[in-house]
C-alpha cells in the first residue's frame, strides 16, 4: 500500500466492524476481515431507503497517537438521521467502542503524510428480507475505513439551483440518509453539462435563500464576517460547519448564522463586499468555490492564498488534529 499515491474512496483497510439489531435487541459487534455482504434481493433497505450513514476521519498525531475527531458529535448525528428514519440507534458504547477497535485493528491503515487520514464510513440498513411496505425490524450496523489524501480542491464553478430543490422544509434534509443523495444527482448531473462543478442548493423559486453547496455545508466572508445560512430540518448539521465556525472566532473574526437570499449574494458581488465562498465538510474541510452563477450571470471571486479565512481555518484545523496545537474545544479522542 503506498499512502503517496491515495485517492478518495479507493483503498479499503483490512477489517470491518458488523453489528446485527434483532428481536428488538443490538447483538454482539464483531471485528471480521473486510469482505462482501450477502443480502436477500428482499431486503429492505434496497426497495424503501432506510439507510444512513456518517462520515468521519482518524488523524495520525505528531506523536504517532491516532485521533479520532469530534466522535461524539458525529455519534448524536448518526442517532438524529436513524431516529428520523425509524430506524435502530446503536448503543453509544457499540459505537464508540467499535469504532476504537476497528481502529486498534487496523491502525496501519492510518496515513502518516500531512494531511492524509483515514476516512471512516459506519452505516446502518433495514436488514429484514420482506418485500412489503413496513419499518424494517431488523438492521445491520456496518463500520469500514480506508486512507485519503489531503483534498486540495481548486475553486470550483457553482450554479445557484432554484428549479430543483435538495430537502424540503418537514423533509429529511437535515438526516445523512441515502435518499438524499440519489435525489440530489440529477440535477447535479444537468449542472455538469452546462459546464458548473456543482451546484448551491437554495429554499426554491420563490425569494430563494442558499442552503448547502453540493454535499457540503456552505460558507461566505461577507464584509470579513463569516456568514452561513442557520441550520433547519432541511440543512445537515455539518461538524466540520461548527468547527469552522467555532475558529473562525478563536481567529478574531465575527460569525453570522443567519439566512442568506441569493439577491444578497447578488448585491454583495456587485458591492465587492464577498471576498470568499466556499464549501465545508470532512472529506475536504473546505472546498473554494471561484464561480457562482446566478440568473444567467457568473459571478467571479477574488482569488485565494494563505492570507484568506478559509485556508487559515483549514490549517488551524490541522494544527489541533496533529496535536500542535492545543485542543482547547475538546475535539480530540485520542487512542494509542
Ligand atoms: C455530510 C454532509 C455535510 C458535511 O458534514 P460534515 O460533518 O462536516 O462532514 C454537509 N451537507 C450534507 C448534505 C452532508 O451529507
Amino acid at each position: 500500500m503506498n499512502f503517496d499515491k491515495l485517492e478518495f474512496g479507493k483503498y479499503i483497510a483490512d477489517h470491518m466492524l458488523l453489528c446485527d439489531y434483532a428481536n428488538g435487541e443490538w447483538q454482539q459487534p464483531q471485528i471480521v476481515p473486510f469482505a462482501n455482504l450477502s443480502l436477500s434481493p428482499s431486503t429492505l433497505a434496497l426497495h424503501y431507503g432506510q439507510t444512513v450513514f456518517e462520515g468521519m476521519k482518524a488523524f495520525r498525531m505528531d506523536d504517532g497517537c491516532i485521533n479520532v475527531f469530534r466522535v461524539d458529535k458525529h455519534y448524536e448525528r448518526f442517532a438524529r438521521s436513524l431516529d428520523r428514519m425509524c430506524m435502530a440507534i446503536p448503543p453509544k458504547e457499540i459505537f464508540t467502542e467499535g469504532l476504537f477497535k476497528l481502529i486498534e485493528t487496523d491502525k496501519a491503515w492510518v496515513p502518516k503524510q500531512a494531511g492524509a487520514s483515514l476516512y471512516i464510513r459506519p452505516f446502518i440498513y433495514a436488514s429484514e428480507a420482506k418485500f412489503g411496505v413496513k419499518v424494517s425490524e431488523q438492521y445491520r450496523f456496518v463500520i469500514f475505513t480506508g486512507p485519503v489524501p489531503d483534498l486540495f480542491a481548486s475553486p470550483i464553478k457553482v450554479k445557484v439551483e432554484t428549479d430543483y430543490i435538495r430537502a424540503a422544509k418537514g423533509g429529511t434534509g437535515f438526516a445523512k440518509c441515502g435518499g438524499n443523495y440519489g435525489g440530489a444527482f440529477y440535477p447535479t448531473q444537468l449542472a455538469k453539462q452546462q459546464g458548473y462543478d456543482q451546484v448551491l442548493w437554495t429554499t426554491g423559486q420563490e425569494n430563494p435563500h442558499i442552503e448547502e453547496s453540493g454535499m457540503m455545508n456552505v460558507m461566505f466572508v461577507i464584509n470579513d464576517r463569516l456568514v452561513t445560512p442557520p441550520l433547519s430540518d432541511s440543512i445537515l448539521d455539518g461538524v466540520t460547519r461548527d468547527s469552522l465556525l467555532v475558529l473562525a472566532n478563536d481567529l478574531g473574526y465575527s460569525t453570522e448564522e443567519r439566512p442568506v437570499s441569493v439577491a444578497e449574494l447578488e448585491k454583495a458581488f456587485r458591492d465587492k463586499t464577498i471576498t470568499e465562498a466556499f464549501g465545508a465538510g470532512t472529506a475536504a474541510v473546505v472546498a473554494p468555490i471561484g464561480t457562482i452563477h446566478i440568473n444567467n450571470i457568473d459571478y467571479h471571486l477574488p482569488g485565494y492564498s494563505h492570507e484568506n479565512l478559509l485556508n487559515k481555518m483549514k490549517l488551524k484545523l490541522e494544527r489541533i488534529r496533529t496535536g500542535r496545537d492545543n485542543d482547547v474545544h475538546g475535539w480530540n479522542c485520542i487512542t494509542g
